[in-house]
């Protein structure tokens, strides 16, 4: 977790130039829609809206369906897909139901997609943010609802999403309980085989202890007791299929068929690390990171955080005004006392680097003074500018001022031809072959073989499984 340094600056630091963003245009909401409808702007700038129509427009119909028969149909308002590799699902207060593309992969039928779905909207329509909030003195803009984590979220994204200010709220057990009970009762009234979502549980429990991520925020950590939840959700099926009095739907064909060539994992077209560098093809430059600290890519911006959070540096579009006017701005932004500006060049790009004291309140004292120190480089490319802001302790300037130095005098064209045309990976649905376990079919479709068991987990099977002619199954490539 990084300390109150480091939250106490995200404000400014996402207040500055809110236009522009590094990897691709934020959705912009129509105007004026019903709160809710349109998707948090907040949430699109930390995880990036996708760019895929059949999806979307699936999740709207399934979500529309179950939300009308819902015990609070006007409650539920919007469905959106977000960009991002992370396994979440998450509802925000306002009635808006939000899944990843790596949730998506994950699911292996619709009606565990519908399962998690009724699980959200069950946290929507039983008002737990209300009964949250009364509990918890969160006032951070968005605040992510009842998070299915797993592992992708884990190491970096919780301590640095609350530099984003993207506070995550958990559920005690009775909430993420009744959460379940409504999303067997949502899922099977719309038609599903709701014991499909326990079989998910599965799913995430395994990609959890495949990451063997340790000391870190997990679904099973943060969810109590999850075989419990298992078994309570499958006892809770069976009596919600006698109800139904008729076959509920799994369609896992028709679901595989809809998720067929859906990015896997990072996407690298928007930046990506590899040995302690920061590439972004789309952008083409590069900068290296501070060996051992952690990062995190966003649409809106990249952060880079020391492991104890005693310091972060941040990359940020800073506009196209001019070093000048933008050097203003930023000390400005930042609240910046007897801040000093001096022009420089690197790497033939010309630059400003500034440093100077942060002005903000103490949160222990509620003192104002001193709270902490940048140093800071704007380094104009064509048209944009770019913002790699150093942000530590007074005490700590000295300790990782060379750290920050040489990330930004590191900034430079990204010429290599392997790193500009790194392409995501993604799902592909391939059909199976007569007498073919999983680890065979795998094997015949070029998946090397310490990939077996993350394919076998994206699958939701064993890699000793038999599989039937013609049976459809995912793997991963270009
Ligand atoms: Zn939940």
């Amino acid at each position: 977790m990084l300390p109150t340094l480091a939250s106490a600056l995200s404000a400014a630091l996402l207040a500055l130039l809110p236009a522009a963003d590094v990897v691709k245009p934020a959705a912009t909401p129509a105007a004026a829609p019903v709160q809710g409808a349109e998707p948090d702007p907040q949430v699109i700038a930390q995880f990036g809206l996708l760019d895929n129509a059949k999806l979307q427009s699936y999740i709207d119909q399934k979500g529309m369906q179950m939300g009308r028969i819902s015990d609070r149909p006007a409650d539920v308002k919007g469905f959106t897909v977000v960009d991002s590799p992370i396994i979440n699902a998450f509802a925000t207060p306002d009635g808006h139901v939000y899944f990843t593309r790596g949730i998506l992969a994950y699911f292996n039928n619709e009606a565990q997609f519908s399962g998690v779905l009724g699980h959200e909207i069950g946290h929507i329509t039983a008002r737990h943010s209300q009964k949250q909030q009364t509990r918890s003195t969160l006032t951070t803009g968005a605040i992510l609802l009842g998070s299915i984590l797993s592992k992708r979220v884990a190491s970096v994204a919780e301590p640095l999403s609350q530099v984003a200010g993207l506070g995550l709220l958990k559920y005690g057990r009775d909430a993420e309980n009744e959460s379940d009970g409504l999303g067997v009762k949502y899922s099977s009234k719309i038609g599903y085989d709701p014991a499909s979502m326990a079989d998910f549980f599965l799913t995430l429990q395994r990609t959890e202890q495949q990451s063997g991520a340790a000391g870190v925020p997990t679904f099973l950590s943060t969810h109590p007791n999850s075989a419990d939840r298992y078994t309570r959700v499958k006892k809770l099926a069976v009596q919600a299929e006698q109800q139904a009095g008729k076959q509920l739907a799994v369609n896992r064909d028709q679901y595989l068929r809809l998720i067929d060539g859906l990015a896997y994992g990072d996407n690298p077209r928007e930046g990506f690390v590899e040995n302690s560098v920061f590439y972004h093809p789309e952008l083409k430059f590069q900068f290296p990171i501070p060996s051992g600290w952690q990062s995190q890519n966003s649409p809106s911006q990249f952060q880079m955080a020391e492991p104890n959070g005693k310091a972060i540096i941040v990359l940020l579009p800073a506009g196209n005004k001019g070093l000048d006017e933008t050097a203003q701005a930023l000390a400005q932004q930042l609240n910046l006392q007897n801040a000093q500006a001096q022009k420089t060049t690197i790497n033939s790009f010309p630059a400003v680097v500034i440093q100077g004291d942060q002005v903000g309140q103490d949160q222990q004292s509620g003192q104002q003074g001193v709270t902490a120190r940048t140093l800071s480089y704007l380094i104009q490319d064509g048209q944009t500018i770019y913002a790699l802001v150093g942000l530590t302790s007074p005490s700590a300037f000295s300790t990782y001022a060379p750290q920050f130095q040489r990330t930004a005098q590191g900034f430079q064209r990204l010429t290599a031809a392997d790193k500009l045309n790194r392409q995501p990976e993604r799902v592909r649905i391939k059909t199976a072959k007569t007498g073919q376990t999983l680890a065979t079919a795998l094997a015949a479709n070029g998946i090397p073989s310490k990939r077996y068991e993350e394919m076998a987990i994206l699958n939701g099977m064993k890699t000793t499984d038999k599989l039937t002619a013609g049976q459809l199954f995912k793997v991963v490539g270009k």
